[in-house]
This record gives structure tokens, C-alpha cells and sequence, in this order.
């Protein structure tokens, strides 16, 4: 079993994984997620491949991490989806339909690592830059399986169930209402919308949500998912324009859980924290947000989001061009 312990005074989990203080830190001569061909030495051993998912060899979860070797753990796991071939490409930068696809991948892993009895929560994320702490710069992202619902998740879906119960309605659809044609929302198309939140932590947080209640990836339908993969593109695309270049984010999606319970309350939802508050300055995490578990944001949300509003109508400079179906995107 993975090394957790539980912390009764915060009341909740901290993951133990110390082999990976040594796993590969930006090799320059190597990149272990380029497609190598069969007996090759990266962890994709084919010629080519569009999507590719693999257990990651430093996993924070996971029971078989001393073998060293790349294995399919019994119980959770730690996924890595390999987006593209392409060493140098981006999220952004991606065709819409590779990231069509990769919403298939997401939502297949959802519902497989899901099933398991021991998992409680698929978190599916991207962590991307330096100065996010990224040790490979190939594109990729991450699934945690996780036999706990993780703290932030847990908070929402409590907040969501008391809205519920006091209203009878989504916490997460009254939200979005009151975002749709407000001063933070970015975009809303036929099934999605993305928008500054009101309560924003990080100076450019974005939070893209399905406009249907739906609780899962695993529940969109094919339009959303073809929506979905323009949201994604339009979002990460806009932060590059808007900030000049490839920014770094953390993209977080946050879902019902795979406890065995129902959760009428989730609201599947994907939330992008970038660590810049100027293109020359990084917001960190210090005293108040560290030691007190409140952020301080510099910025109003209404005016960072009046700022990637209109770098959405910039043509793209930092960004190469897309396809015909991604360009439809940035209208
Ligand atoms: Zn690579
Ligand atoms: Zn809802
Ligand atoms: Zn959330």
C-alpha cells in the first residue's frame, strides 16, 4: 500500500514517496516520454503514438514502488499521459482533436481506475513549467487513483451537499448562472463556459465547467467533449497570449468520486491556477497562504479576467498554427 499517513491534527492524509527525490530532473540529453521504437530506452517504446498513458515509474501512490520497473500496481495508481510525440509542443498548441482524444483517454482512466474497489478519487491534473516544479518538459499530465477523497475536493462536495439540501439545487449551476454574461466570464459556448471565479486565489485562475450538471468526464456527452477540447485549448492559449509566452499552470479537474456512493452534488469542473501576476513576477505561497490557509490575490478577478478577455482577441504570436478545427476555437 502506498505510505500515508494521517495527520488527526489538520485532519488529513500526507503521501510519502521518497524515491522520488531522485527521479529524472530536466535531462537534456534524454527524454524518457519521446517515443523510443520497440526496445528503446524511454517508457514509450513505439515509432509513433497519438495519446499514450503509463504507469509512472516515481509514483506518489502506489503499492509497487520498490521494484523500480514500470508495472500496473493491483490497487491505486499513478498514471502518466504522454499528449503528443511532439517534445517541444504544449497543451496549447495541441490540434483540437488530440485533445478531443485525450478527453477520451481521461474519461476511460476515470471510469477504469474508478471501478476499483480501493479507489476513491480519480484526480486527473497537468502540472506544466518550471516554475511549477515540471522535471520533464515533454507534454504530459498526471492521474492520481486515490483511496481517499482528497481535502479540496472533499470541501466542495461538502459545501455542494449542504447547498443541495438547503436549496435543492447545484451549488455548482448557481454559480456558473450567476458567471454567464458577468464581468469574469471569459467564453460560454453551447456546453461549456470558462470564467475568472469570484473568490480567485490565484490572480489568473480559470475555472471551465460543462453547463449541463454533469458529474464525471466520464458522463459528457460527444458535443461536450468536442467542446471541452476547445475550452482547454482556448484557456491554455489565452494565458500564452496574454502573457507572451508558454505559461505555466497547474490544471486541476475536480469530480465525483469512485467511493461506490452517489454523488448528485458533483459538478465536474476543470480549475487552471498559473503562478504569474505579471508576466515578470510570481505570486508564492508565504505566511498567510502557507501558515494560515488564506490567499491574498493582488489583483480583482473582474480585471484580470477584462485582461484575458481581450488577449483572446490577439492573434497568436507565442502560438504556431493550429488546424482548421482549432482555429474555429479562438473566434
Ligand atoms: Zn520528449
Ligand atoms: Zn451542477
Ligand atoms: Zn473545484
Amino acid at each position: 500500500m502506498p505510505d500515508l499517513r494521517f495527520d488527526p491534527i489538520r485532519r488529513e492524509w500526507v503521501a510519502y514517496a521518497t524515491e522520488r527525490n531522485d527521479r529524472t530532473f530536466l535531462p537534456t540529453d534524454f527524454c524518457p516520454l519521446c517515443p523510443s521504437g520497440a526496445g528503446g530506452a524511454s517508457e514509450v517504446q513505439l515509432d509513433t503514438f497519438e495519446v499514450v498513458v503509463f504507469e509512472n515509474r516515481f509514483p506518489a501512490f502506489g503499492p509497487d514502488r520498490n521494484s523500480g520497473r514500470v508495472v500496473r500496481p493491483p490497487s491505486t495508481g499513478c498514471e502518466v499521459v504522454v499528449y503528443t510525440p511532439e517534445h517541444t509542443m504544449t497543451l496549447a498548441q495541441l490540434p483540437v482533436d488530440r485533445v478531443r482524444l485525450l478527453i477520451d483517454v481521461w474519461a476511460d482512466r476515470y471510469q477504469e481506475l474508478g471501478a476499483r474497489a480501493d479507489v476513491a478519487y480519480v484526480y486527473i491534473f497537468e502540472n506544466k513549467g518550471e516554475e511549477i516544479g515540471v522535471t520533464l518538459h515533454h507534454p504530459h499530465g498526471q492521474i492520481y487513483a486515490m483511496p481517499f477523497v482528497p481535502p479540496f475536493a472533499a470541501a466542495e462536495l461538502q459545501a455542494a451537499r449542504d447547498h443541495r439540501k438547503s436549496t435543492g439545487r447545484c451549488l455548482h449551476c448557481d454559480e456558473l448562472s450567476s458567471e454567464l454574461d458577468g464581468p469574469r466570464l471569459l467564453f460560454a459556448d453551447d456546453s461549456m463556459a470558462a470564467f475568472v471565479p469570484n473568490a480567485a486565489r490565484w490572480p489568473y485562475e480559470v475555472h471551465v465547467y460543462p453547463r449541463r450538471h454533469v458529474g464525471s468526464i466520464g458522463d459528457l456527452d460527444a458535443a461536450e467533449r468536442a467542446d471541452l477540447a476547445s475550452a482547454l485549448l482556448r484557456v491554455a492559449g489565452t494565458y500564452d497570449k496574454h502573457f507572451g509566452f508558454s505559461t505555466p499552470y497547474v490544471m486541476a479537474m475536480h469530480q465525483a468520486p469512485t467511493d461506490g456512493q452517489t454523488w448528485p452534488e458533483a459538478h465536474l469542473h476543470v480549475e487552471f491556477y498559473p503562478p504569474h501576476r505579471r508576466a515578470d513576477r510570481l505570486k508564492h505561497l508565504a505566511g498567510v497562504e502557507l501558515g494560515a490557509g488564506t490567499f491574498v490575490n493582488d489583483t480583482k478577478p473582474e480585471d484580470t479576467a477584462a485582461q484575458l478577455r481581450r488577449a483572446a482577441r490577439k492573434r497568436p504570436e507565442t502560438t504556431p498554427a493550429r488546424t482548421t478545427g482549432a482555429a474555429k476555437t479562438l473566434n
